[in-house]
């Protein structure tokens, strides 16, 4: 997650209560079922009769077409540009997916979100009007790295590429010393904005809070400070 993210989910209407999922392949019925399964209302469809078939049979949807994305008239007909939110879910077809994107922004869809499965499809697929790019394979590998190279980090927050908030266990260096002690700010530039207690988080923790083993704090700043710490 990232500030640029953060603008596009902000956008979206709250009371947005319907989908169309357009690819049913491993993402795309994952996220048909989670909506569906949130009780939200979700129109997927696929070129593949097969797989609409067994997205029904199977309930991960309410609604399911056979369609070919890459025709306008089709999407038209099936209502989808009439959806505030449509999710191009093709990764492994780049001409297919391109197209499809196209079409739906053409078509006047608001927010529309697709899967990428390289560097080059993303670039594409932002160029031709994707409002939000996720590439699963490529985030879930960096997230994957970061916590095998940084167990302590739980939780990041990026703010830009080079500031982020982390939330990670307090260091055995800091353990029994005071925030003020520690010196963050001086010695490392970051900034602590809560420390957890008994399971919950004080927010802007008095300077004088000691930090306790098993303890873990949230800091803020940049991620070349963050890279420093005894962790
Ligand atoms: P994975 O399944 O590995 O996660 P993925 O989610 O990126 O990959 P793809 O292999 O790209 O999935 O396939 C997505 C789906 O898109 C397939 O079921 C395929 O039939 C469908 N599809 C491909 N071309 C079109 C098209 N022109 N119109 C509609 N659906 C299409």
């Amino acid at each position: 997650m990232n500030l640029s993210s953060l603008n596009f989910f902000r956008t979206l209407r709250k009371d947005n209560q319907q989908f169309a999922v357009i690819g049913l392949g491993r993402f795309g019925r994952s996220v048909s079922s989670t909506l569906h399964n949130l009780g939200y209302q979700v129109l997927a469809t696929d070129i593949d009769e097969k797989r609409v078939c067994e997205a029904l049979t199977e309930e991960i949807v309410s609604h399911a077409l056979q369609l070919d994305s890459t025709e306008p008239a089709a999407l038209k007909e099936a209502g989808i540009f009439e959806f505030d939110t449509v999710i191009v879910a093709i990764g492994n077809y780049i001409q297919e997916s391109i197209i499809t994107t196209l079409n739906v922004k053409e078509g006047g869809v608001p927010h529309v979100v697709a899967k990428a499965s390289s560097e080059v499809h993303r670039k594409l697929l932002k160029r031709v009007g994707a409002d939000h790019v996720v590439f699963p394979e490529y985030e879930a590998g960096s997230a994957l790295a970061r916590t095998l190279t940084k167990p302590s980090i739980l939780e990041r927050f990026d703010l830009d590429p080079d500031h982020s908030i982390v939330e990670l266990i307090v260091p055995d260096e800091f353990q029994g010393k005071t925030i003020t002690e520690i010196q963050l700010r001086n010695r490392y530039g970051l900034n602590v904005l809560a420390v957890s207690q008994d399971g919950k988080f004080q927010i802007n923790p008095d300077p004088t809070k000691r930090l306790e083993r098993g303890s873990v704090m949230v800091v803020i700043g940049c991620n070349r400070d963050i890279n420093r710490l005894p962790i």
